[in-house]
């Protein structure tokens, strides 16, 4: 009978989803015009109910006719024992089934789940926030505005405002994850009956490959499923994760349909995001989606002093103005630098002042380029100008691929620490007046040429930020 029921259903679902959902079945029985099949876990059962009712549906009907029922007995990952199977008549009002007995028994029920649900206690679950990330803490500027207003909008009314999910999107170091702190900061503060989590990208899978090995995804899943507002950090590194993003569809889809708040940051906007399931992209743009730039100069100054104030040191305007205006990686170095400073003034009692700054930002910039590579710097202009990897980086003459050579050498000399001849090492053994000259063409273009110069520009940003 299972067997007729797997031609059926193989007709009705892709190959992939085959293999990994019904090939795992095993029949149990027949008894009269039931059914019963076994499956490997409560996530597998749930699974099943909420993606393929109407494909099971039509199998059991085409093979044991109108009044063919089917039940699950799943098996639980302590032991041989089986549980009671769960019924499941056909018909019945679509996947209503398991969905009232989530919802009408609030995880709490029995006889409804082999597996005993401890309900969270907002007071003692871990919310993984740093608390120093708040609003008060965050500079508003015009880099920021509409990001930040959205997530105080969230803040105070989680789950409540069309802004769900709130998908905040923007560059390494422009403040996401400080604002989603921030956010999920206030709402502990505020509402302390509310279950609050931050997670990253790379936490989250990590537990969820853990529990999937493990046999707990079904625990997982009920940890995440009682949690009022979720915040997921980056999640474009969830790209390509298949069975990942399968789980966070999930518990994004009833988290969603119950009301619960969901914030996401990632590092472009969905349309832009590359290795996700369509469906899941769908669910990111529901909501809101807000950028933040890269700061601007008040903006910076503001954070500068900001920081400044708090630590009870003096720095002069023209020190702050200096740092605004030269650190223009992200915040993230300001950070580095500012702490830097912090360090120079209180431990080692130094005066801060532009000399000092100097210094320091001469030792972190380097950090900062120093893992830049040739390699990393290479690829870049070669894919940013469109030519051949290896023309580039060889004899070629054309002038198609002689600019872009001449400025990928500009930048292994800004960025990285190689000598000339090093350099020229890299470009087909070139000697170093070749790479002088390379160097001297690229800035005179600059100077003559506005359109070169903003393309050089953007690549620098590029290549500072190390995204290709
Ligand atoms: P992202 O998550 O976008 O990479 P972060 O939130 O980690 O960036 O920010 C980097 C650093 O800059 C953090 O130390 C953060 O506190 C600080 N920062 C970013 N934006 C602001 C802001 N608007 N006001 C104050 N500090 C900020
Ligand atoms: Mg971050």
């Amino acid at each position: 009978v299972w067997n007729d029921c797997l031609e059926v259903i193989r007709e009705n679902v892709g190959e992939e989803n085959f293999n990994t959902w019904f090939k795992p079945i095993a029949p149990l029985r027949v008894d009269g015009d039931v059914l019963t099949i076994q499956v490997p876990s409560q996530f597998f059962y749930e699974w099943l109910e909420d993606n393929y009712v109407p494909v099971l549906k039509k199998a059991i009907h085409t093979v044991l006719g109108p009044t063919g029922r089917l039940e699950y007995s799943v098996v639980v990952d302590s032991g041989d024992k089986q549980t009671p199977p769960v019924s499941v008549s056909y018909p019945v009002n679509g996947a209503g089934n398991r969905r009232s007995a989530v919802n009408g028994n609030a995880f709490g029920s029995d006889d409804y789940s082999p597996f005993t649900y401890k309900a969270l206690n907002p007071q003692t679950v871990n919310s993984r926030l740093n608390t120093t990330y708040t609003f008060d803490n965050f500079v508003e500027g015009d880099c920021n505005r509409l990001a930040r207003s959205a997530g105080l909008a969230v803040a105070k009314k989680p789950g409540v405002t069309s802004f769900n999910p709130l998908m905040l999107y923007g560059g390494v170091g422009v403040g996401k994850t400080h604002l989603v702190q921030a956010i999920g900061n206030d709402i502990k503060n505020n509402m302390p009956s509310k279950v609050v989590l931050y997670i990253d990208q790379n936490d989250f899978t990590t537990q969820f490959l853990n529990a999937l090995q493990n046999h707990k995804v079904q625990e997982f899943q009920n940890f995440y499923l009682q949690v009022d507002l979720l915040i997921l950090d980056d999640v474009q590194f969830l790209a390509g994760r298949e069975k990942t993003q399968e789980m966070f569809f999930h518990i994004f889809n009833q988290l969603h349909q119950s009301g619960k708040q969901i914030i996401m940051t990632s590092d472009c906007p969905p349309r832009d995001m590359k290795g996700f399931q369509e469906r899941l992209l769908s669910r990111f743009k529901w909501g809101l989606t807000a950028d933040l730039q890269e700061p601007d100069f008040e903006t910076k100054l503001a954070i500068i002093n900001r920081k400044m104030l708090a630590d009870g040191i003096q720095i002069p305007t023209e020190v702050s103005e200096y740092l605004a205006y030269s650190v223009d990686t992200n915040l993230r170095d300001m950070e580095g630098v500012l702490n830097s400073l912090i360090f120079h003034a209180t431990l080692l009692k130094k005066e801060i002042d532009l000399e000092l700054a100097k210094e320091v930002l001469k030792n972190i910039i380097k950090e900062i380029q120093s893992d830049v590579s040739v390699d990393f710097i290479q690829k870049t202009v070669s894919e940013y100008f469109k030519v051949d990897l290896d023309a580039m980086k060889g004899k070629v003459k054309k002038r198609e691929i002689v600019i872009p050579r001449q400025v990928a050498m500009y930048f292994c000399k800004r960025y990285t620490q190689l000598t000339l001849a090093l350099i020229g090492e890299n470009f087909g053994g070139r000697d170093h007046s070749t790479v002088i000259h390379a160097l001297e063409s690229v800035e005179d273009m600059m100077k003559t040429d506005p359109n070169f110069k903003a393309s050089v520009e953007e690549l620098g940003k590029k290549l500072k930020l190390r995204v290709s």
